[in-house]
């Protein structure tokens, strides 16, 4: 239940209201994604065809899903929600398949998660909207054929290199979501205090912006959150300074590290000269699993520029020594 993560949390499932776009034109940046999928889905419109099949990957809380159903709602079909680790079995998906209507968008999250055998379910009825089942087992199994309606399949990922080549093949369509500006993300919060109610001028959105890592739903909590400071102090209004007081009681720093990822710098600098050290070391240093540090807590330290992954191992960059006012330790050993 970290704060600043930048997947869904059950106090993002419990808000009550969708503030999710509807329309691609209420959708903040993204623009190269943006203008491309507005060609699609003209193309597909003016053809009376569907739309061809799309992947979105990109960290969690950048607004695949968002993009899912805008397309559907673009293309006036319907949609239906799943993700990669709900399908067990292949008669699953099937179930789903054919229940889809001409049109309709099917949209799997985590689609990298999918277990092989309903993978393999999955690549006909992409290809020749072909349902290819075998009922039964042993001597008394049979295979089923179905035809399909045409429909779109819409997949997101976190982690596109873990999709087998045959399902990545399969997609016509494939974009890549990047994490959004500080500025995009005063336009995402200014439109989310507007349906919450919530006032917040110009310096606050920015300084919310600027420590929500570069994903909306990270700048969405933490707006929510820093409203619950304000109303308690009786502040009318979210400004810079109530912002800062805020986030700085939720340790959220200026930047928007949190207290694992100053704990996994601090460690690297003060503890072990900067690096190189290997990831083994390091994450029993911050006493963290392995797997967490490298797919939860380094993406974002290194996107923003604070570590690097080297042959030899970790390594602070000289922005960290910076952003924690420690001299800057050049290491020659890389
Ligand atoms: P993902 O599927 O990539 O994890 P979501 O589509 O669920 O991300 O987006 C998370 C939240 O952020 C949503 O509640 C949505 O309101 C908001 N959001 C994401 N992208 C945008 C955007 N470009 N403009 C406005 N809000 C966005």
């Amino acid at each position: 239940n970290r704060l600043v993560s930048g997947d869904s949390l059950q106090e993002d499932l419990q808000l009550g209201v969708d503030i999710r776009p509807r329309r691609l034109d209420e959708y903040i940046g993204q623009d190269q994604v943006k203008k491309n999928l507005q060609v699609f889905i003209q193309a597909a419109l003016q053809r009376r065809e569907a739309l061809d099949h799309v992947l979105f990957h990109g960290f969690p809380g950048l607004g695949k899903t968002t993009l899912a159903y805008i397309i559907a709602n673009e293309m006036g079909a319907g949609i239906k929600v799943t993700s990669g680790p709900v399908i067990e079995r292949p008669g699953d998906l099937a179930a789903i398949l054919t229940g889809l209507q001409v049109g309709d968008v099917l949209f799997i999250d985590e689609i990298h998660r999918l277990n092989h055998v309903v993978e393999e379910i999955l690549y006909p009825a992409m290809e020749d909207f072909q349902l290819d089942l075998v009922i039964g087992q042993g001597p008394g199994a049979r295979s089923v054929k179905m035809d399909l309606p045409p429909f779109t399949l819409v997949g997101a990922t976190t982690r596109a290199g873990l999709l087998t080549p045959p399902l990545r093949d399969r997609f016509g369509v494939m974009l890549r979501l990047d994490y959004y500006s500080p500025e995009q993300l005063v336009t995402i919060i200014q439109r989310a205090a507007r349906v919450f109610n919530i006032k917040i001028d110009d310096d606050g959105a920015m300084e919310l912006g600027r420590r929500s890592r570069g994903t909306p739903r990270i700048a969405n909590r933490l707006l929510r959150r820093v409203r619950d400071f304000s109303e308690v102090g009786g502040h009318a209004v979210i400004s810079r300074e109530v912002a800062d007081q805020a986030l700085r009681m939720l340790n959220v720093d200026p930047l928007g590290l949190d207290e694992m990822d100053r704990k996994i710098l601090l460690t690297l600098m003060e503890k072990f000269q900067g690096g190189p050290i290997g990831l083994e070391t390091l994450s029993t240093a911050v006493c963290e699993e392995k797997n967490t540090l490298e797919d939860v807590y380094e993406p974002f330290l290194i996107q923003s520029g604070f570590l690097m992954r080297t042959p030899r191992g970790r390594v602070a960059t000289p922005l960290a020594y910076e952003h924690f006012g420690l001299p800057v330790r050049v290491n020659t050993q890389q």
